[in-house]
């Protein structure tokens, strides 16, 4: 029988053998990539003897020419109810409405991690020599930063008001034909940030954790990032983790927590990959990261992301990439991103057996070089399918051990 999920006080799941799951089925190529994705997901938890009870909820185009709202209330109660769900892309409405429907589901639920594990798949195309050196997980800052949403335009009277106040209270000089923007860092939002990555590593048996910032540019936000993430392990860690500094770079059988400025971060993940692990950054950075080491190992089509809130146990997971409107509804494009987010939710509701099989089915899809036009494009002697077939080619291969 259908059943919620329920989520503790502490965050931990109490999951169902059939769990009602909310997802958006997306814009643009959701048409295509949803129906395979969900395909793969049911056929995988069907082998380990459960069954998902999807629960359809509206956002982006489909829901305003059905609703006239681009995202409706019950879309965000549905969510939020159900503690766990799945959506593919969104378009994202130009000129009025709201700014970024992805953007508004994270703040309306705090969702305040956006997480992004970055590892290589055998058979993959990749741009670089060692793909298989890679293997990071990121935590990026959800809520704060420069994504905070705190603007005001260049020419109006906020925007004046400002650079009055800033130079009477600061001393501030700053053009009057500027736009500004707030960049807040908090405590609070920094620290669960970091002690979500800390408590990953912990659970996943990795062996660092690195804080990546800009803080030898911007002291007071990236570099009190920094500060607050190494003052967390000191307080909250001290028996399983300890910073760079404390140890001398030498942590035992603890975890290491590092950190390295974010510019030169984008070079060392291309030249000693293997040197990084679990990731904890601020939103800006992590948002260059992810897209970059995606690029890596194998680009946007496979690339999965969740966003998650570890202290309620509320979690959306996501295709990272967007709805790709000329190839919508060609089954054609790869359907991988939402089908590895899909992976990461059975990882979230405790369903590491089905995760697992799902995985191993892929790789051997692409393996024996069955892939959608992306990877056909860069795979010599590739047989290029649908999006469609490509799912089905996935789903006979989950019975392989
Ligand atoms: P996009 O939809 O991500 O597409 C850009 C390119 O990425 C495509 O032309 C294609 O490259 C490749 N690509 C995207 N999805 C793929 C897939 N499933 N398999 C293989 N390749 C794939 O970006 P966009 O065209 O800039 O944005 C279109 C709309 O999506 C906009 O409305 C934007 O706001 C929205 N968007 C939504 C999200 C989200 O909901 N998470 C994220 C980003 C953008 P090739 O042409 O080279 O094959």
């Amino acid at each position: 029988m259908p059943e919620k999920i329920v989520a503790a006080a502490d965050g931990l799941l109490h999951v169902p053998d059939e769990p009602i799951i909310p997802f958006i089925r997306g814009d643009g190529t959701g048409v295509d990539i949803w129906p395979a994705t969900q395909l793969v997901l049911d056929a995988a938890v069907a082998r380990r003897g459960k069954r998902i009870a999807w629960v359809e909820v509206l956002a982006g185009q489909k829901a305003f020419d059905e609703t006239g709202s681009w995202l409706p209330d019950e879309t965000v109660a549905s969510f939020s109810e159900h503690v766990v769900g799945i959506k593919g892309p969104l378009t994202t409405p130009v000129g009025g409405g709201i700014r970024s429907l992805n953007v508004a589901l994270r703040q309306l639920l705090d969702l305040y991690v956006c997480l992004r594990p970055v590892r290589w798949f055998q058979g993959v195309p990749s741009p670089v020599k060692h793909p298989e050196k890679v293997d990071m997980v990121i935590f990026r800052e959800n809520t704060e930063d420069v994504y905070a949403g705190l603007e005001v335009e260049e020419g109006t009277e906020d925007a004046a008001k400002l650079i009055e106040f800033c130079k009477a209270t600061y001393g501030w000089d700053i053009r009057p034909d500027s736009g500004l923007g707030l960049k807040p860092v908090s405590i609070t939002g920094s620290k669960r940030l970091v002690r979500a990555a800390i408590e990953y590593a912990v659970r996943k048996g990795r062996t660092s954790v690195t804080l990546v910032h800009k803080g030898n540019i911007q002291k007071f936000t990236e570099g009190a990032f920094r500060a607050w993430g190494y003052e967390l392990v000191r307080e909250e860690f001290a028996d399983v983790a300890v910073g760079w500094d404390d140890c001398g770079g030498k942590p035992g059988d603890k975890i290491l927590v590092k950190d390295v400025i974010a510019d030169i971060f984008l070079q060392q993940v291309l030249t000693r990959p293997e040197d990084f692990d679990v990731i904890a950054t601020t939103n800006l950075n992590g948002d260059y990261a992810s897209d970059a080491l995606a690029a890596q190992v194998g680009g946007i089509g496979i690339a999965p992301g969740a966003n998650i809130n570890y202290v309620t146990g509320h979690g959306i997971f996501e295709a990272t990439h967007g709805t790709a409107p000329k190839y919508a509804g060609q089954d054609k494009v790869n359907p991988g991103s939402v089908l590895l987010s899909g992976v990461m939710m059975f990882e979230h509701l405790g369903w590491q057996d089905a995760a697992d099989d799902v995985v191993r089915a892929l790789e051997a899809t692409i393996a024996d070089r069955i892939v959608t036009y992306d990877f056909a494009r860069l795979t010599e002697g590739a047989t290029e399918v649908k999006t469609s077939e490509f799912a089905a080619a996935i789903v006979e291969r989950l019975g392989a051990e």
